[in-house]
């Protein structure tokens, strides 16, 4: 017989399967051996008492009958060598990938395109950038083999499950070497350190099934014929044909944005929302979501998550990474951006997260009237607005820090308090921070909320509003702030044949898995039409 039996355990009995077995046993009025073996379907974390923490888990039991590992589905890919239907897909991260994987399992050749390097290379630019603060605007932790998703935290979880099949997205990731556990944690995660491994499993996969797959190759036009997309021209001259292409070029690709409008090809602007990375010492947050002074060894490093209304507008923490590192996460020489990530075993002393406001077209409008900022593409009619709103705050955070990537940041009780902190603690932020008023950074209506929302944030979690956390300049880069619009059906855009926007940057994902799932949607629907033909 097998059966699901729901366990609420102490930390340390919930990772002891002799414990477990025991408490398997008296939930079904058995004895031990009657257990022949169980897995775990789910497992969650209950903070809520103040006395203890419990772990909710969900096992397949197997009793009296021979146990069964559980399966992971193995998903088989098509030689495309010979395929006579070729895709181009423009971008490699997790959107591009998916499609790719996608499009072997249908027997189509997908074609990569990615303007920066592989894993290993890309690995490099990233040292030069924390160590020396120069950036590759080709290389870094945007562009790059795998995307924004290769040196990202790797959290594995998304709100938008109506959008695709997560599990089959989870199967894939440990068909191509993450670990199981991914398939049964209520928020899954990879971490930086194992990312690069997958995404060069899939690398080879696609490479050795005849796809093809290459770097340093930036997309730089489009070849239109009649409303009708042939193909890509790449920096270097080349040309490359297909029978559709996905534009799958993350929410950083600036240039592809404005080449869209230039050549009148609709675009959107499209509200996002803009703010700081906010760092604590671990051990605060710990004491915090734990009750306790010390967390218990079997307990992960803690997280949060935080929303609130203030002055009608959106605040909310974004990307929460326990045992966690600041990233630089620009992709230009003037611009300042950070983003989070931490290792699998999230075993570094601070809990960073991002903490941002919701941004609309008219404050950005308002924004450049009140900054006499007024240009090209900072009108309410360009879709390009909140981009280049999105860049201004970028390049003055950048500015403010003094260069080489030095972050203004200011201590979160002073920031609300408007007063410049005359030291800074500790900060995992490689190219390092400067006390700096971030009144002078971001614009007014963001800094308010931020004043508001911290202090309400600190009502919620008593001692998160605390002047040993930090508050880093600036986090932006949290969604597109253009969408690329396509048809609800056919996923083409409107105007353009063959051409089909796709992931985050063409506004259709926030995240590695709901990317992951709007590219194996894109191919399916491509492998569709090309079947009827
Ligand atoms: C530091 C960091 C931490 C993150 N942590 C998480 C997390 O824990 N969980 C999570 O779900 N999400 C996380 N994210 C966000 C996540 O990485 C993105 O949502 C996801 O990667 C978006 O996927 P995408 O394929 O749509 O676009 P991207 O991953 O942005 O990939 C776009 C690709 O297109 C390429 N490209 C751009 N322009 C061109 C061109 N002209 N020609 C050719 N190629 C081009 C780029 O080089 C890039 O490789 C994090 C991001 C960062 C930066």
């Amino acid at each position: 017989m097998q059966k699901e039996i729901i366990l609420k355990l102490k930390p340390a009995e919930a990772f002891d399967n002799s414990a477990i077995r025991g408490y398997l046993a008296k939930s079904l009025g058995s004895s031990k051996n009657s257990i022949t073996g169980f897995y775990k379907l789910k497992q969650s974390i209950d903070a809520r008492s103040r006395q203890q923490v419990w772990i909710n888990l969900t096992l397949k039991t197997f009793i009296n009958e021979p146990f069964h590992q559980r399966e992971i589905e193995r998903i088989s890919f098509k030689n495309v060598t010979h395929s006579n239907k070729k895709i181009i897909i423009v971008g490699a991260g997790p959107a591009g990938l998916f499609a790719a994987l996608s499009f072997l399992e249908h027997g189509i050749q997908p074609i990569i395109l990615e303007r920066g390097k592989d894993v290993r290379s890309r690995r490099r630019d990233l040292a030069t950038l924390n160590k020396d603060g120069i950036i590759n605007p080709e290389s870094n932790y945007c562009f790059g083999e795998g995307g924004a998703g290769t040196y990202s935290d790797g959290k594995l979880y998304t709100r938008s499950s109506k959008r695709g099949d997560i599990n089959r997205i989870l199967n894939l990731f440990v068909q191509f070497g993450a670990e199981e556990k991914i398939l049964y944690e209520a928020h899954p995660h990879i971490g930086t350190n194992k990312l690069p491994h997958i995404i060069t499993a899939m690398r080879e996969i696609i490479i050795d099934c005849g796809g093809k797959f290459l770097f340093e190759k930036k997309v730089t036009d489009f070849i239109i014929e009649n409303d009708e997309l042939k193909g890509v021209k790449t920096f270097d001259g080349n040309s490359f044909f297909a029978d559709a292409v996905i534009l799958a070029t993350g929410h950083s690709a600036r240039d592809i944005f404005e080449l869209l409008h230039q050549k009148n090809i609709l675009i959107e602007a499209k509200p996002f929302a803009l703010g700081v990375r906010v760092e604590h010492p671990q051990t605060l947050i710990d004491s915090i979501q734990y009750h306790c002074a010390f967390r218990d060894e079997n307990l992960p490093p803690s997280s949060y998550s935080l929303v609130e209304q203030v002055n009608e507008r959106g605040v909310f923490s974004f990307c929460m990474c326990p045992g966690g590192i600041i990233a630089p996460a620009a992709t230009q020489p003037n611009e300042l951006v950070v983003n989070g990530w931490s290792p699998s075993k999230r075993n570094n002393p601070f809990a960073n997260s991002g903490m941002v406001v919701t941004v609309e077209l008219k404050d950005a409008v308002e924004y450049f009237k009140k900054e006499k900022l007024k240009t090209k593409n900072t009108e309410i009619d360009s879709p390009l607005t909140l981009m280049n709103f999105q860049k201004i705050i970028e390049q003055k955070s950048f500015n403010a820090g003094g260069g080489k990537f030095v972050a203004p940041t200011q201590r979160m009780v002073d920031f609300s308090n408007n007063k410049f902190s005359s030291s800074l603690p500790e900060c995992s932020y490689l190219p390092g921070i400067i006390s700096s008023d971030l009144k002078n950074v971001l614009p007014s209506f963001i800094h308010k909320s931020l004043q508001e929302g911290f202090k309400i944030f600190g009502k919620k979690m008593n001692g998160y509003f605390s002047n040993d956390a930090l508050v880093v300049a600036t986090e932006s880069r949290t969604s597109s702030p253009v969408r690329i619009p396509r048809n609800a059906i056919t996923l083409e855009h409107p105007q353009i044949k063959n051409l089909y926007p796709c992931g985050e940057g063409a506004g259709y994902a926030g995240g590695i898995v709901s990317a992951a799932m709007d590219g194996e949607r894109v191919a399916n629907i491509i492998t569709q039409k090309i079947k009827t033909l």
